[in-house]
């Protein structure tokens, strides 16, 4: 089944851009270029519809949420098929970004009254005749701007959670997935035709619609998308201090320890490192091996590689590269490493077959090369041997980004889990912590900040209101001149009783 794209022919924008497939160059859609009037129309329609749907309150909104992965659901085939015709990614792959999509949206729904509904706070001694309440607002609107590696679930999380949590949202797709983007925004009004038009908008176009959303006036910014656009992002932001979540780009590593099931850490790490053809924020792009296993897991590692099916059938491990300027930073990346030293015990230059890239794995590769360094997000797998796990931890930490990580240790994975300066890792398996909805997702340093999914994730798209009313008098007030003596002793004797006291 092939999927209705309503853009072809509802869109009055000027300009417009096309949408193909990146391999075989099939048509997909045809997309408008709105400017900074289109968006400012979107959001104020979505600032309409905000007012509507945060007087519906949990439960009302929690039965539209779960309308709308139903309909989701329903509608999966026609939404792979939009998915692979747009990324050129194996069906598959778009199924289980369906699926992960579909428990955030459900988690979101089901959790955030728990989360967000008002709870009355012990108001401590000094207040003690305040009864305190702490509760979570909707922000208003909320603009989640997507890249275009993970085209549908990328849209659909950061919906999920604005919405969950009372918003309205604008969704900018990436200009490489915006018919997956639109597809999913528009998802929502189709399960709930009683929604007012406005409550998901969507813009597309390329950095300056992205821009002009963050400069809008929308009441926060989820950006999810490459470390030089989030600084502009962020930029954008500042000028009417408008709240920013940035999920970024990622180096990740893997450890493997001298006590690791080589052959369960070596398919890991290929299917980490391969799957969606390495264009994954949470691929895994490092492997550091003790010595004492290394020439075991790289045995492992070459045999499993050399199975690999890269293509366009629906069974392929993976398909071509999306992005055509992704191939030239693969093969900058790779020419580096070759040329300053390192060894390809899979694969090499001659894999570059553009838009595919069949695997290459990188063997002693210095560690200050862009292999290394920089973000490849290709099928690029470099694997260093280091003597030991001390010497393993250090260098997995010895990169600016710090978003997803795993080790592999019979022993010891916990110790070293802890050790690692990482958003998420996973322990004897990979990538494991990005799949559960109650466990928040996000990075530190250049990987971004702010979180995604869980708890914490709701909490993104709210605002914190602490509310005190008086319940009884106290003779005497705190909040009151003039200034008395009985003042001055209660005070003394609260603070003597309540610190004083020294604790072992
Ligand atoms: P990108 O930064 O080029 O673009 C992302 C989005 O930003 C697109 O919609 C684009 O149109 C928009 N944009 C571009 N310039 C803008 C501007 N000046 N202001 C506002 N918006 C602007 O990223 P990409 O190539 O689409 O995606 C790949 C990157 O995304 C990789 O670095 C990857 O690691 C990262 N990523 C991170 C996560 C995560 O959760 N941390 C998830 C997926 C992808």
């Amino acid at each position: 089944m092939t999927a209705q794209l309503t853009p072809d022919t509802a869109t009055s924008a000027a300009q417009t851009f096309d949408l193909t497939h990146p391999s075989t160059g099939a048509h997909v859609g045809t997309y408008p270029i709105h400017t900074a009037d289109d968006v400012a129309a979107v959001v104020a329609d979505a600032r309409q519809a905000a007012r509507w749907w945060a007087g519906l309150g949990f439960a009302e909104r929690k039965r539209r949420m779960n309308r709308w992965t139903a309909w989701l659901a329903r509608h999966s085939d026609e939404i792979c098929d939009l998915g692979y015709r747009e990324t050129g990614k194996p069906k598959g792959d778009v199924q289980f970004e369906l699926l992960a999509s579909l428990e955030d949206i459900k988690w979101a729904a089901r959790n955030a009254e728990r989360v967000l509904k008002e709870r009355k706070i012990a108001p401590g001694a000094a207040m003690l005749n305040f009864d305190a309440r702490l509760s979570y607002h909707p922000l208003g609107v909320a603009g989640v701007i997507a890249p275009w590696n993970f085209p549908m679930y990328t849209p659909l999380c950061g919906m999920a959670y604005a919405l969950a949590a009372g918003n309205a949202v604008v969704v900018k797709p990436s200009e490489f997935s915006s018919a997956t983007g639109v597809y999913a925004a528009e998802s929502f009004a189709k399960a709930n035709p009683d929604a007012p038009a406005g409550l998901v908008g969507w813009v597309t176009g390329f950095g300056e619609t992205g821009a002009a959303l963050c400069r809008s006036g929308v009441d926060k910014i989820a950006f999810t998308g490459s470390v030089g656009t989030g600084r502009r992002v962020m930029a954008a932001c500042a000028e009417n201090l408008t709240p920013v979540l940035l999920e970024l780009g990622g180096k990740d590593a893997t450890i493997v320890a001298d006590d690791a099931d080589v052959g369960a850490a070596a398919s890991a790490v290929v299917w980490g490192g391969l799957w969606h053809a390495g264009q994954a924020c949470v691929g895994i792009e490092r492997v550091y091996v003790a010595e004492s296993v290394a020439p075991a897991f790289l045995r492992e590692v070459r045999s499993r590689v050399e199975n690999i099916t890269v293509g366009l059938d629906d069974l392929s491990d993976y398909g071509p590269m999306t992005m055509p300027g992704q191939v030239d930073v693969v093969r900058r990346h790779v020419t580096d490493a070759l040329d300053r030293g390192a060894t390809a015990l899979v694969g090499g230059l001659d894999s570059i077959k553009a838009p595919f890239i069949e695997p290459i794995v990188l063997v002693d590769v210095p560690e200050d090369s862009s292999a290394v360094r920089e973000e490849t997000f290709g099928p690029v797998i470099v694997i260093n041997t280091v003597p030991d796990v001390d010497e393993a931890i250090r260098r997995a930490n010895a990169t600016d980004f710090g978003l997803g990580s795993s080790v592999f240790s019979e022993n010891h994975g916990p110790e070293i889990a802890a050790l690692l300066r990482a958003g998420g890792t996973t322990i004897n398996s990979v990538l494991t912590f990005v799949g559960i909805p109650s466990l928040p997702f996000g990075g530190v340093g250049d990987s971004g900040f702010g979180r995604f999914h869980g708890d914490d994730g709701l909490r993104e798209f709210s605002r914190a209101k602490s509310t005190t009313r008086k319940k009884f008098g106290m003779g005497k007030e705190m909040q009151e001149f003039p200034r008395t003596k009985q003042q001055f002793t209660i005070v003394r004797r609260v603070l003597k009783l309540k610190f004083s006291r020294r604790l072992h």
